[in-house]
C-alpha cells in the first residue's frame, strides 16, 4: 500500500520527486538523505504514514519490528557493523523533527559525541 502521506517523504514513496534508494520491501524504504550529517547518512521510513513515534499503536508492532531490522541491515550492506553507527528518531519539532513522517536516521563513518546536541 503506497499511502505515503501529505509529506516530502509521501512524494519519495510515491515516486514523485527523485531519492538514492539503497533498500526497499512492501513496508519499509530507505534512501541517502539529501543534506548528510555523516559519510554515511540514510534514512529508513515506513511506506505507510505515521507522523511521529507517539503515531504508532499496537497495531505497529510489526511495522516498527520491521523498520529496526532494515536498519540493521542496511547497516550491515552499508559496512557499518565494525565502527559502530548512530541511529536517531528525531521525534517532534522540540527534537528538531522537520519532517513529519516517522523516519530513522542511520549515521556513520565518523566519530559520534555523547551526549548528542
Ligand atoms: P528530521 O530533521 O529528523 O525530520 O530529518 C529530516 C531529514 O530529511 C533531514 O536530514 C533532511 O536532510 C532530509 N530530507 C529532506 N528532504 C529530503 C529529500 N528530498 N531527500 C532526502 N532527504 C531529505
Amino acid at each position: 500500500m503506497l499511502t505515503g502521506g501529505d509529506t516530502i517523504f509521501g512524494k519519495i514513496i510515491r515516486r514523485e520527486i527523485p531519492a538514492d534508494i539503497v533498500y526497499e520491501t512492501d513496508k519499509v524504504l530507505a534512501f541517502r538523505d539529501i543534506q548528510p550529517q555523516a559519510p554515511t547518512h540514510i534514512l529508513v521510513i515506513p511506506k505507510t504514514h505515521l507522523r511521529d513515534l507517539t503515531d504508532a499503536n499496537t497495531n505497529d508492532r510489526e511495522l516498527l519490528g520491521e523498520l529496526l531490522l532494515a536498519v540493521a541491515h542496511i547497516a550491515k550492506s552499508a559496512g557499518l557493523t565494525e565502527s559502530g553507527y548512530r541511529v536517531v528518531i528525531n521525534n517532534g519539532a522540540g527534537a528538531g523533527q522537520s519532517v513529519f513522517h516517522l523516519h530513522l536516521h542511520i549515521l556513520g563513518k565518523r566519530k559520534f559525541a555523547w551526549p548528542p546536541g
